[in-house]
């Protein structure tokens, strides 16, 4: 028998999963979390139990090292998903009488106009390209135009493209302006750097479940001390206070309100594994390892990134659609789940795209995984070799 000539079916690989068997999340959140992560919510808590008060202490003490802010910055905590957190940064930070410059290049930063709206803040806007990081001569020019400019917010990185903005000149750019800096830190804090001691801002924020692996159902407002002591009678809302539930804190450890117990013992566990991988380097560089494999390995099969490498953060892809009509995206995206892979749709207006995260508890040989996920979707499709 001639053993070339005969013909190969594609072969599915072993279907992904995680430690418990559920799907591996290649999206921007919910992400996949760690066995012992999900393990540690197995526990019911009261709100005025020591032991829980000294988990949130920690929690909070925890998050302020990991931005090197000890002494000059404190963590404030918020119930909710990022975006509540995101809603109560703007609304304390920014008084009634304040104006905000929000710079633009994602659906996250048009949010945070949404959030102005709402709560009636003026707001200017200075918006780039999906495809373009905010560009931080054009925030100095619009800062010298209009003097009324109170605060400038930004995305760190806008998790619409997966694009990194250059904080640090911004962040030296509004210094130099003496405004004051916002941050949605939410799909970078604890994968990429950022220190309190070299970047100059009045708050950032960010949630349990995104690159520090905890679950979802807290936010967390890390903020100058001095700039946070400014916003009382600031918030719009009650339950967004930030400053309120600071010292309410600070006066007896405890959360205003119903605090999400199971979440905190979860992302209490979440930051000793944050800690064993070595901190921001080690878990940022999880996130890198993961990207370029799967980048590269997609370049491969003929897909395009959305942004060039210098511009894409480690964590999530943007990848054009590719032209071939075989290649239905609800079909391709029903062969990847089957597999034990979720990836995302597109939030682009600039192009017809979708998105691979790499974030979440997620290693190489899990990109490796999703790779040949991706190769045995094409050949289903009909497609076989590269896509264009
Ligand atoms: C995830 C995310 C948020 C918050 O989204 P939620 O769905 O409210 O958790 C805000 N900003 C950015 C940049 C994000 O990636």
């Amino acid at each position: 028998m001639n053993q070339t000539a005969t013909v190969q079916r594609p072969v599915s690989p072993r279907p992904a999963a995680s430690e418990t068997g559920d799907p591996l999340l290649l999206t921007p959140g919910p992400l996949t979390t760690s066995a012992s992560v999900k393990r540690a919510m197995l526990h019911d808590y009261g709100s005025r139990d020591h032991h829980f008060i000294d988990i949130n202490r920690r929690m909070l003490e925890r998050l302020v090292a990991i931005v090197n802010g000890q002494g000059s910055h404190v963590a404030v905590p918020m119930q909710g998903s990022g975006t509540f957190v995101v809603e109560a940064m703007l609304g304390c930070f920014v008084p009634p009488d304040g104006k905000l410059l929000l710079c633009i290049n994602g659906a996250y930063g048009k949010r945070m106009a949404k959030i102005c709206d709402y709560h009636r803040r003026a707001h200017v806007i200075l918006e780039f390209a999906e495809n373009e990081p905010v560009n931080p001569q054009a925030v100095a020019t619009a800062l010298a135009n209009d003097t009324d400019i109170t605060h400038v917010a930004v995305v760190h990185t806008e998790t619409t493209s997966g694009i990194l903005n250059p904080l640090e000149d911004i962040a030296a750019v509004v210094e130099n302006a003496g405004r004051g800096l916002l941050i949605d830190a939410m799909s970078a804090f604890g994968a990429i750097p950022l220190d309190a001691s070299k970047i100059r801002f009045d708050a950032a924020c960010a949630s349990s479940n995104k690159c520090l692996e905890g679950t979802p159902g807290m936010g967390f407002c890390i903020a100058r001390e001095e700039a946070l002591e400014k916003t009382k009678g600031n918030s719009p809302a009650l339950s967004l206070d930030l400053y309120d539930q600071w010292q309410a804190m600070l006066a007896n450890g405890q959360w205003r309100f119903t605090p999400p117990t199971h979440v905190i013992l979860a992302f209490d566990q979440a930051l000793d594994e944050f800690d064993l991988e070595g901190g921001v380097a080690g878990r940022g560089g999880r996130y890198r390892a993961n990207c370029e494999v799967l980048v590269s390995g997609m370049r491969e099969l003929g897909f395009r990134t959305l942004l060039p490498d210098e511009l894409q953060a480690p964590n999530i892809i943007t990848f054009h659609m590719p032209a071939d009509e075989r290649f239905v995206f609800e079909h391709f995206y029903d062969l990847m789940r089957e597999q034990g892979y979720v990836i995302y749709p597109g939030k682009l207006t600039v192009a017809d795209s979708f998105r691979m995260g790499c974030i979440g508890r997620l290693d190489q040989e899990d990109m490796h995984g999703a790779l040949a996920a991706v190769r045995h979707a094409l050949e289903t499709l009909g497609i076989s070799g590269t896509v264009s």
